[in-house]
């Protein structure tokens, strides 16, 4: 048959999200959103929000949003970059900082499997590098690659383990390329490279409101790092689309990342559950991965993480497991509030016994 879509369209295979099943509610511990809700400041910043405005294009130097990050990170707002969620800003890393059939871009085996999708969508060489046994990453062999740059989620997902600040510096010092580091989940660890990027021109830090700030309904990240590399994003957001963050966004991330203590003590919370939420598993005869994230990557033997999720949702408890070679055995579970974590316990003890 005749076909009007050209060779990629054709062939592209899409990351895919965590589900929104609607048949009834869930307890929603699929997709590391934060059980607390945003800011009241952010709130308040939402119904400031001039709704005859909204006929105006948004704030194209978007000046507001990026002194709030400016302020918050320590750094300068013109080493500032902001688009509609991480995911948007890692796709025009893929396309800034690596070329179609150069040297490649390397990641591990087991990480954020949007970063093969965006390789493969750009025509980028995927420069694999296992991670250890234990799940840890070994920087060195990531190091030793020739890969073109390197990408590393810290704390890795969906394993939920991070590697101390130290050791992502001694890595970017001397790896002499571009380091990309996703710091989608640091909220709940605190390592953050940020600082770094004001020593290391090689370093771009990624960061999002989605889950630190509570923020996942709105589609807003940031990057931070050298005035080249941020402008190289400009000129990728730019050839796509001048006006990625609308004007609501803009207003609300604002007061969000200008309530840092808010936040601190709903984060404390998350993981302080984690910690709780790890040992009752254990508990439950789990081996549960350390996590320095809002989620945690845990399986029982005997048990795949197909069978367990099936379970779970059966029992009305929403987790994400993934079918793929070394880990088709864990389920990935977010950290939920007390209640939502004492469900996922209950729906657990209940097929368990
Ligand atoms: N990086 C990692 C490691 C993630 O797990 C996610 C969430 N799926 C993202 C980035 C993207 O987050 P967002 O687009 O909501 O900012």
């Amino acid at each position: 048959m005749n076909t009007y879509l050209n060779k990629r369209a054709q062939g592209i295979v899409p990351y895919v999200a965590g589900e929104q099943p609607k048949d009834k509610k869930y307890v929603k511990l699929n997709t590391n959103e934060n059980p607390y809700p945003p800011s009241p400041k952010a709130l308040e910043a939402y119904k400031g929000v001039n709704f005859s405005d909204l006929r105006l294009y948004p704030p194209l130097a978007m000046d507001k949003l990026k002194s709030a990050v400016a302020e918050a990170e320590g750094v300068s707002p013109e080493n500032v970059f902001c688009g509609n969620g991480s995911d948007e800003i890692l796709a025009f890393c893929f396309s800034a900082f690596f070329d179609a059939d150069g040297k490649g871009a390397a990641f591990a085996d087991i990480t954020y499997s949007f970063y093969p999708v965006f390789c493969e969508f750009f025509g980028i060489p995927q420069v694999i590098v296992p991670l250890e046994e234990d799940f840890s990453q070994d920087l060195e062999k990531l190091r030793k690659t020739p890969a073109q740059g390197v990408v590393i989620a810290n704390p890795n997902a969906p394993t939920g383990m991070g590697i101390a600040r130290e050791e992502i510096e001694k890595f970017v010092a001397r790896s002499g390329r571009i380091v990309i580091v996703d710091e989608a989940y640091m909220p709940f660890y605190g390592q953050s490279a940020v600082p770094l990027t004001q020593k290391y021109d090689n370093l771009l830090v990624v960061k999002t409101f989605s889950k630190g700030y509570s923020l996942a309904g709105l589609r807003c990240g940031y990057a931070v790092g050298d005035r080249e590399l941020i402008s190289a994003l400009e000129r990728c957001r730019d050839s796509f689309n001048s006006y990625p963050v609308d004007t609501v966004c803009q207003a609300v991330c604002a007061a969000a990342i200008a309530d840092g203590e808010y936040y601190r003590e709903k984060n404390a919370l998350v993981i302080s559950e984690r910690e709780r939420l790890s040992k009752e598993l254990a508990r439950r005869g789990f081996f549960v991965l350390p996590s320095c994230s809002n989620f945690v990557f845990a399986k029982k033997s005997g048990l795949s993480g197909r069978e367990v999720y099936e379970k779970l949702r059966e029992r009305g408890v929403l987790v994400r497991h993934f079918q793929k070679p070394r880990i088709a055995d864990f389920c990935r579970i977010t950290v939920g509030s007390a209640e939502q974590n004492d469900a996922l316990l209950a729906a657990l003890d209940d097929f368990l016994s």
